[in-house]
């Protein structure tokens, strides 16, 4: 036991806070976190343990534990609204709430916007998490569900143009997630590749009034997306670096361009 003196004198632990990664229409009752083991290895070879991280991976099945909840800042917008979602690691877990939810909004009859998915881990083999569920979401077979059913691309079109039927089917078929393994052997890319090689893509939803939503475990993660975003406005909108930085910042003040990064 500790004495009083050592209480006094310990700090308190910092609270740890989780994105909810379950939906409250598709898992009611449930409340689902996704959760990276934190570890690494000090200078001088020591091994360190992230405290909660590892706190919970330690917990049997059906232990109980005294949680929180804290109001987040992300907000999934209407299914009528058109997406961007940008994810690494466990930057999943609120995006894949946001996937569900809209599942079970379909389910109930509404009609979704598209959403389109970049997710970067470090191997499909390891870190590819909910793989499975993102396969169902993309596939044809399960409804196509990132696809949605909503045109709403058809005037301002992909690339911003407009009226090419071809290159608007073409945009269709494609898949809505895309992945970047930046361990991969054979090619090692990050979501900023994915989001400058379907540059011409990314604008046309940003012209049709996409949102974009950012979040992951990554310090230098945030910066490098906007400065994608930055170049797909600069190389497919047009602009000069100066007016794509007031573009992303007026997104920004208008809740349409969001980031939780830790
Ligand atoms: C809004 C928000 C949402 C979040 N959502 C999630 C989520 O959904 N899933 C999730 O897994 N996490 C999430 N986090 C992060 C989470 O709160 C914890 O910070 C994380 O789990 C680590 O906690 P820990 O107690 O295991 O590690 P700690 O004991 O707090 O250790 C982490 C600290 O260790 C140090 N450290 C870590 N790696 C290294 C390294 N390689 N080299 C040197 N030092 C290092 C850093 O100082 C780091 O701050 C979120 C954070 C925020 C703010």
């Amino acid at each position: 036991l500790l004495s009083n003196a050592t209480c006094a004198a310990t700090p308190r632990l910092q609270a740890r806070l989780f994105s909810i990664s379950s939906s409250p229409l598709a898992h009611p009752g449930e409340i689902h976190a996704t959760v990276s083991l934190v570890s690494w290895t000090t200078h001088y070879k020591r091994q360190r343990l992230g405290l909660c991280s590892n706190m919970l991976a330690a917990q049997p099945p059906g232990a109980r534990l005294a949680v929180w909840l804290a109001k987040g800042t992300l907000r999934l917008p209407p299914p009528a609204t058109l997406l961007i979602i940008v994810c690494t690691g466990s930057g999943v877990a609120p995006f894949r709430s946001f996937v569900h939810e809209r599942a079970a909004q379909r389910a109930a009859g509404a009609s979704l916007a598209p959403t389109l998915v970049f997710f970067g881990c470090r191997k499909p083999t390891d870190d590819f998490l909910y793989e499975d569920e993102w396969g169902r979401f993309a596939s044809p077979e399960h409804g196509n569900l990132l696809a949605g059913e909503l045109d709403v691309l058809g005037g301002g079109g992909a690339g911003g143009g407009g009226g090419d039927v071809v290159e608007e089917e073409a945009h269709k078929k494609k898949s809505w997630f895309v992945p970047a393994f930046s361990r991969d052997q054979t090619s090692k890319e990050y979501v900023t590749h994915g989001i400058r090689s379907e540059a011409r893509r990314v604008w046309g939803l940003i012209c049709a009034g996409a949102h974009v939503f950012v979040a992951g475990s990554s310090g230098k993660m945030p910066e490098d997306v906007l400065e994608a975003f930055r170049d797909v406005a600069c190389g497919c909108g047009g602009m000069d670096p100066a007016e794509a930085k007031k573009f992303f910042a007026r997104m920004d003040a208008m809740g349409r361009y969001t980031v939780e990064a830790w």
